[in-house]
């Protein structure tokens, strides 16, 4: 079945953006992310692209990292961790994703996402709600919500969808 297992979630306080940092370097240690959906929930300013901007320093990527708050897309290519073997001599492909503007359903096929989520690589994803039924299932659902008494607290909910989300998980809580 795929109803979520006590296994599959896992919750913990980011109490400022040093955590969320230190969440991203324990993340880049994992080889699994060569190839994940990871779909990250929470309100504009809850840090999603916070943490993907760290998680995109952690694996490498140099120099301005641009949101995809216009362009929907934006890919980043890093060079593969040595950390993490089975090195090819190809590079990382990473597409940093933020649907929060993307209201026509032509544009999937118009602008290749089909075959974008189709190649190998790691594709993090901003409002997935936007992409319902376009998108893949993602290997791991990520919220981040404000906690009422701290400016820089964030409550992080991590959520395992498929058993690669589960290795990320089990990575990330190391
Ligand atoms: P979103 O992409 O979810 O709309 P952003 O990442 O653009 O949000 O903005 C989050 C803001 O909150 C940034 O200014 C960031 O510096 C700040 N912030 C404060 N504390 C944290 C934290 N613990 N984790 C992530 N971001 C934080
Ligand atoms: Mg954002």
């Amino acid at each position: 079945g795929s109803a979520p297992t006590p296994d599959s979630v896992w919750r913990t306080q980011l109490l400022d953006e040093t955590h969320t940092q230190a969440l991203a370097d324990t993340m880049a240690r994992s080889p699994v992310l060569a190839n994940v959906v990871i779909a990250l929930h929470g309100d504009l300013g809850a840090g999603k692209t916070t943490l993907v901007r760290h998680l995109l320093r952690a694996l490498g990527v140099a120099g301005r990292i641009k949101s995809p708050t216009y362009t929907v897309v934006e890919p980043h290519e890093a060079p593969w961790p040595a950390a993490w073997g089975a090195h090819t001599g190809a590079p990382l492909n990473i597409w940093h994703f933020d649907f929060y503007r993307f209201t026509d359903p032509r544009e999937w096929e118009d602008a290749g996402f089909r075959e974008l989520f189709a190649q190998p690589g790691l594709k993090l994803v901003e409002w997935p709600e936007k992409a319902q039924g376009m998108m893949p299932t993602p290997d791991a659902d990520l919220s981040l919500h404000p906690m009422d008494d701290h400016e820089h607290s964030r409550r992080l909910t991590f959520m395992a969808r498929t058993p690669r989300g589960q290795q990320l998980l089990e990575a990330a809580r190391s």
